[in-house]
């Protein structure tokens, strides 16, 4: 693996390689993007090739440093990351970065570390990285990965080089897919519904049976009004079961509604959900604009309350009563 193997981010991969060039590597960088779109594989491919003893601008992936790397034991790289069964980065992680980033590096002249999630730092771990970020050690970098930029703190982020990860187009990754030996149309749709990240896409084309699951999803959908409520019982426990997984629960719920909208905006080059076209088009006669966007509200809604612990079964409940009865 190399550079090479990152998608659709050729301008992020040719800045890191000019600092690289340049030898004026930064103490701290931000790499923003949403999630799948590579921001762990770009800042690992970073570190080898900057670890790397054989190639220049890349990583050869066969000297001692490239292969301690792909094997997670490189001494003077490290992943921090939210701790199985947390929700956040807590400054005791970071204390212990900044104990171990102190010491001059092991095997080489740099020492990288990387935080995942950097904006579920607590606030404590986060001013305590800023005084790490304000003097650091002249051999390291820090690099922070961020799906939103704007829950870092302001002072955290001034003090990183930022790096824009791009999404990837539809096309790139309908590629990607078909190179792994999906069928046209599920390249197709799956590549859609990833919405220009490679690694979503590729999550979802290993569901088991996940075609079967959408299918339930949508045929649920497009008769949510006629529903009774152990219908709707048994489609909220599936789906938070599902959740648990890496099924795009609410990329589907809300696509479908925005499908519907576009359809009314006679954008219909728009519509994800093209295998349900004509279905679309019949709701989307049904539903006025204010309706469709009430219930995309209601979707992020429950998706966000989900995000800060509400039981996800009670959250789909509600979600879908009230899509059943709408105009509440
Ligand atoms: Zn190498």
């Amino acid at each position: 693996m190399s550079f090479n193997s990152i998608i659709g981010q050729e301008e992020a991969v040719s800045i890191l390689q000019d600092e690289i060039k340049k030898e004026r590597i930064s103490h701290a960088y931000l790499f923003a993007a949403k999630k799948g779109s590579g921001k762990s594989k770009l800042a690992f491919e970073f570190a080898k090739a900057i670890f790397c003893q054989e190639s220049e601008l890349d990583s050869c992936g066969q000297c001692i440093n490239c292969r301690k790397l792909e094997h997670q034991n490189h001494p003077d790289f490290k992943i921090i990351s939210i701790l199985e069964a947390k929700t956040a980065i807590s400054i005791a992680q970071i204390r212990d970065l900044k104990k171990e980033i102190a010491y001059k590096p092991y095997d080489s002249e740099h020492k990288i570390y990387v935080i995942e999630a950097a904006e579920k730092m607590t606030k404590e771990a986060a001013n305590s990285l800023l005084k790490t970020l304000e003097e650091p050690p002249s051999f390291a970098t820090i690099i922070l990965l961020t799906e939103d930029t704007g829950k870092l703190l302001p002072t955290l982020v001034s003090r990183c080089q930022q790096i824009e990860l791009k999404s990837v187009s539809q096309s790139k990754i309908q590629k990607l897919l078909l190179n792994k030996g999906l069928n046209s149309e599920q390249a197709e749709i799956i590549s859609r519904t990833a919405a220009g990240s490679p690694g979503k896409a590729l999550a979802i084309s290993k569901i088991e049976a996940y075609f079967e699951k959408r299918k339930e999803v949508y045929d649920f959908l497009r008769d949510v009004r006629n529903k009774n409520t152990i219908e709707i019982f048994a489609i909220t426990k599936k789906l938070s079961e599902l959740l648990q997984t890496d099924f795009p629960c609410f990329d589907l719920l809300s696509d479908w509604y925005r499908d519907i909208m576009m359809i009314k905006q006679d954008y219909l080059e728009a519509v994800i959900n093209k295998d349900y076209l004509s279905d679309l088009k019949k709701l989307a006669q049904t539903l006025d604009l204010k309706q469709i966007i009430k219930n995309l509200e209601l979707i992020a809604e429950s998706e966000k309350n989900i995000e800060l612990n509400i039981r996800a079964e009670l959250s789909l409940e509600v979600l879908f009563f009230k899509l059943r009865q709408p105009d509440q």
